[in-house]
């Protein structure tokens, strides 16, 4: 048995892994295609053709519709932006109650905030990583008008239980697909399930054009009005003639360089994916012959995106070593590896003080909501759990990376949990 890196032995990996990028020949072209034309965008905040956009975005949000199959696609300039129109398109209002998973990037709630509602949050299961159904319904109030569920990690939430409840009481549901753009469920793309469901472009995802993000929706009016809330729809509801329930926009218009660069980065989803796959299926086989470690789960009738490689360890199992301990030891052997993913973001300042606009206490104090919420610790304890004992995350899965990288992962694995009984006996001070 070799030596931990940690206590003086050679580390399993001394090169860094590649950073390398999935932009290519293909967005250059779409790229120098848009330069020629001259037109960088082609958005007017008129009513008349150009308020959809120019020519890439419109075969952005055809090509998108197509591949992940909805009838309408509405191309922004994030991931965030269509969070916040997508939660307008489903009809929330000021003072409205949305419930929404803790263990997410923070824009899943804020988007919320952003509408002048109130997140209610509840708890997730550590199985899917995604919202626990029954923490789901005891959340629920006469307040309450919406879901936010998001696909954590790229693997789809438990869709079926929480459409079925949502539908018994009456909440939209978005979807936040930010992370598993083209992971599916029952045979339908996450994303495409909800009333509404959001895509994040945004470098660090699946596909990226840099920024943007992706509407998607089969309901018409979800489509038209989150086209307005992109594009100044105040200032075009009048012209338009519809409903303004909701149209107050502002400018989230994604250029035509960005639909350029996302039309190619499409067409090479499912290489990227099948890349992800693989090497997530080498690894968890790996990993899965240690019982202390629980590699991430693909629930029957799903497919998994692995945005991200989460690991949740059995610490019960660990012989009293701690996570901190476990994470030293994969560092010191050269793993990237982050521990917890992030804080329950009701533990965050903004709920914490329960003000998002000024010192305003809106939208808690706004008068629209005299409601009961609590953002107190212990709140979610299956998220608690996981943020502060049980999970690792791993970036492992993506290209360039290859075969021999995700060995070197689960080598350093297998190293640091065989030598539990070094890792115990090494003071802090010596990790
Ligand atoms: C990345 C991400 C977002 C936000 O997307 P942007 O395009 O960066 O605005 C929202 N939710 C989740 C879960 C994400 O991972």
């Amino acid at each position: 048995m070799s030596t931990l890196a940690l206590a003086g032995g050679p580390a399993v990996r001394t090169r860094p892994f590649p950073a390398g990028t999935n932009i290519g020949e293909e967005e250059r072209r779409n790229v120098l295609d848009v330069l020629d034309s001259g037109a960088l965008s082609g958005f007017l905040a008129d009513w008349g053709d150009p308020f959809y956009g120019g020519p890439w975005v419109r075969e952005c949000e055809r090509s998108f519709a197509a591949k992940l199959g909805c009838d309408h696609a509405v191309a922004l300039n994030s991931g965030t932006t269509g969070l916040q129109a997508s939660l307008a398109a489903v009809g929330v209002e000021p003072g409205d109650e949305v419930i929404v998973p803790p263990y997410t990037m923070s824009a899943s709630a804020a988007a919320v905030l952003l509408n002048n509602a109130v997140p209610v949050f509840a708890d997730i299961e550590d199985e899917t990583y995604g919202l626990d159904p029954i923490s789901v319904e005891r959340a629920i109030s006469d307040r309450t008008s919406a879901l936010v569920v998001v696909h954590l990690f790229g693997h789809p939430a438990r869709m079926s239980s929480l459409l079925d409840l949502c539908s018994r009481r009456g909440l939209a549901i978005v979807e936040d697909a930010a992370q598993s753009v083209g992971a599916t469920y029952s045979g339908r793309y996450t994303g495409t399930l909800g009333t509404a469901g959001v895509l994040s472009l945004n470098r660090h995802k699946i596909i990226q054009c840099g920024e943007g993000g992706i509407v998607l929706t089969s309901d018409p009016s979800a489509a038209r009005i989150a086209a307005m809330v992109r594009n100044h729809g105040e200032a075009v509801v009048e012209d338009e003639g519809g409903d303004p329930f909701n149209t107050l926009g502002s400018n989230y218009r994604m250029t035509e360089l960005h639909a350029a660069i996302a039309v190619a980065q499409l067409e090479k989803l499912d290489r990227l994916l099948e890349h992800r796959r693989r090497l997530a299926a080498r690894l968890s086989k790996r990993l899965g012959e240690h019982a202390a470690l629980v590699p991430p789960a693909v629930v029957d009738g799903c497919t998994h995106s692995y945005y991200l490689y989460p690991v949740r360890l059995l610490t019960d199992l660990l012989d009293g070593v701690d996570r901190g301990a476990i994470v030293d030891a994969l560092r010191a052997e050269g793993i990237e590896v982050e521990p917890g993913y992030v804080k329950p973001l009701y533990l965050e300042p903004v709920y914490q003080r329960r003000s998002a606009r000024g010192n305003t206490g809106c939208p808690w104090a706004c008068g629209h909501w005299r409601g009961a919420v609590s953002y107190d610790a212990g709140l979610c304890p299956t998220t608690e759990r996981l943020y502060a004992d049980e999970l690792l995350v791993l970036d492992s899965c993506r290209a360039p990376l290859d075969d021999a990288d995700v060995d070197d992962v689960a080598d350093a694995f297998e190293k640091v949990t065989e030598n539990l009984d070094v890792l115990r006996a090494l003071r802090p001070s010596e990790r």
